[in-house]
């Protein structure tokens, strides 16, 4: 490797850190982190299926009937940075017994000045209480088993001046988690809702939402004096007189990335239309991207089963760290910035990472404050499945880059709560959570490790998950011994029968 390019490899290694974000920008790039040569104890077995599949066409599991449904109209002014929005939810209760109240969970109001609530209405609405970012609505008569009902809720947003997933820069607006979602709800737990967890470095650590599968349908009006706006989004937009129309079925959650400097490209591959919305000086990035891109559907499509959805935005964030939305990947300038046409770039690590969160994180839930290995560690294993299928000879450099010359600790099941912050996290999670999969993988073989990805995918897509799942569908492919496995790795190590 040519040292320049190793030192720029190293000078961006915390850029890497996908799916954080800083709850204030950092005023720097972080510190290098020199010392990472040590090579892994142990290199994978680069045996991955290729064969191509010749399966029927795919039929995903039934989808969850009664799923909520949000609606939005939404105008924004992009000069002013002002959002008004009136949005209705039609909310049924599956339950078997009657709710007697519904939680409103508004993300935007960790962001203080963002958030300006107006009227709710609905048939059946009582009393509201405010507490955080929670809006408690009281229901009068009660919500019967079956039955649904619609609220309708306006609020405007004035969004913050911060490069992250909700705010403005001179580059481009962001509305990620920007409306009032109902959170997912059982008669024994009750509402599963976490805190926004920050450390002391002023950085979030990891996500804080878990999100039922819903149904989004939304119609932008764009105002104001913005001209030349391009908009990366969920899914597909349709041109309508005056505004522009989304639908997007069985979802977390619908973002938006407007800019008026993207620059567009995109390749039909498989059904899908994949689109990178990159900044100017990144046009030879947006081809790159593209193709990881392209192999990296293809090799989930293997792992899991096909990308179901029509489209896949990949958006340049005006930004440092990364993160995923359902049909949408916001991937830092920072990486991008330091593209070069050789394998050992961020772009090549993060693209693929990023994109398996379609299947774990959007298609299969999870909580990802409490158990966010179930998506993380797949995820940034994901990186080393990449390499190993496209780049071989660069999988060791993985491992020594990625995950040993940080000589990560922790155990895998942490939760964002972690002591020790975003490092500890990531430590932990992402690295150990990576190691841990690899040395499954040695332990029960590749046919079993593979087809028990697969099931686990396939089996809970649209469900949220918990670690009783995975280790379902690890018993359902091997009897192998696996309790000294998860003593090294987990705190709470499973028993497993
Ligand atoms: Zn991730």
């Amino acid at each position: 490797m040519r040292p320049r390019l190793f030192a720029l490899i190293i000078a961006i290694s915390l850029l890497l850190s996908a799916c954080s974000q800083r709850a204030t920008p950092p005023a720097e790039l972080p510190t290098p982190i020199a010392q990472f040569t040590r090579p892994p104890e142990k290199l994978p077995n680069p045996t991955l299926p290729t064969e191509p599949t010749n399966a029927p066409e795919l039929e995903l599991p039934a989808a969850p009937e009664n799923r909520t449904m949000y609606d939005l109209d939404v105008t924004l002014d992009y000069a002013q940075h002002a959002v008004s929005v009136v949005q209705r939810v039609t909310y049924f209760n599956r339950t078997d017994t009657a709710m007697s109240e519904l939680l409103l969970l508004v993300p935007p109001r960790y962001f203080a000045g963002a958030y300006f609530q107006g009227n709710i209405s609905g048939d059946m609405l009582g009393q509201s209480r405010e507490d955080g970012i929670q809006t408690m609505l009281s229901l009068e008569p009660a919500l019967q088993p079956g039955a649904s009902t619609q609220i309708q809720i306006i609020f405007t947003l004035t969004l913050p001046n911060r490069q992250g997933v909700f705010g403005w820069s001179n580059m481009q607006t962001n509305l990620v988690d920007w409306f009032p979602i109902i959170p997912p709800f059982d008669t024994a737990s009750g509402w599963r809702v976490n805190e926004r967890v920050v450390d002391a470095t002023n950085t979030i650590v990891g996500e804080y939402i878990a999100a039922e599968s819903a149904d989004f349908n939304l119609r932008l009006r764009l105002t104001g004096s913005a001209q030349n706006l391009t908009i990366a989004a969920s899914s597909e937009g349709i041109e309508q007189p005056g505004f522009v129309e989304y639908q997007l079925p069985l979802a977390r959650s619908f973002s938006l990335s407007i800019s008026d400097q993207f620059v567009t490209q995109e390749v039909q591959h498989q059904g899908v239309t994949i689109r990178t919305y990159v900044f100017p000086q990144h046009r030879e990035a947006g081809q790159a991207i593209i193709e990881i891109a392209t192999n990296a559907l293809d090799m989930f499509a293997e792992l899991f089963y096909p990308y179901p959805r029509q489209t896949l935005s990949l958006v340049a964030a005006d930004f440092l760290h990364n993160m995923e939305t359902d049909g949408m990947l916001l991937i830092s300038k920072g990486v991008i910035d330091f593209y070069r046409d050789a394998p050992l770039n961020n772009l090549t690590i993060l693209v693929p990472h990023e994109i398996s969160h379609q299947w774990l994180y959007s298609l299969v839930g999870n909580d990802p404050a409490r158990e966010p290995w179930l998506d993380e560690a797949f995820a940034t294993y994901s990186e080393a499945l990449y390499f190993e299928r496209f780049q071989p000879d660069h999988l060791a450099w993985w491992w020594a880059n990625r995950v040993e010359g940080f000589e990560p600790s922790g155990w895998v099941d942490s939760t964002t709560s972690i002591p020790g912050g975003y490092t500890a996290y990531r430590d932990a999670v992402y690295l150990n959570g990576a190691k841990f999969l690899q040395s499954l993988r040695e332990l029960i073989g590749d046919d079993a490790f593979f087809a028990a990805a697969r099931e686990f995918a396939f089996e809970n897509t649209y469900q949220i998950v918990s670690e009783t799942n995975f280790f379902s569908a690890i018993r359902m492919h091997s009897d192998a011994d696996l309790d000294a496995l998860l003593r090294q790795f987990f705190e709470n190590p499973p028993s497993l029968n």
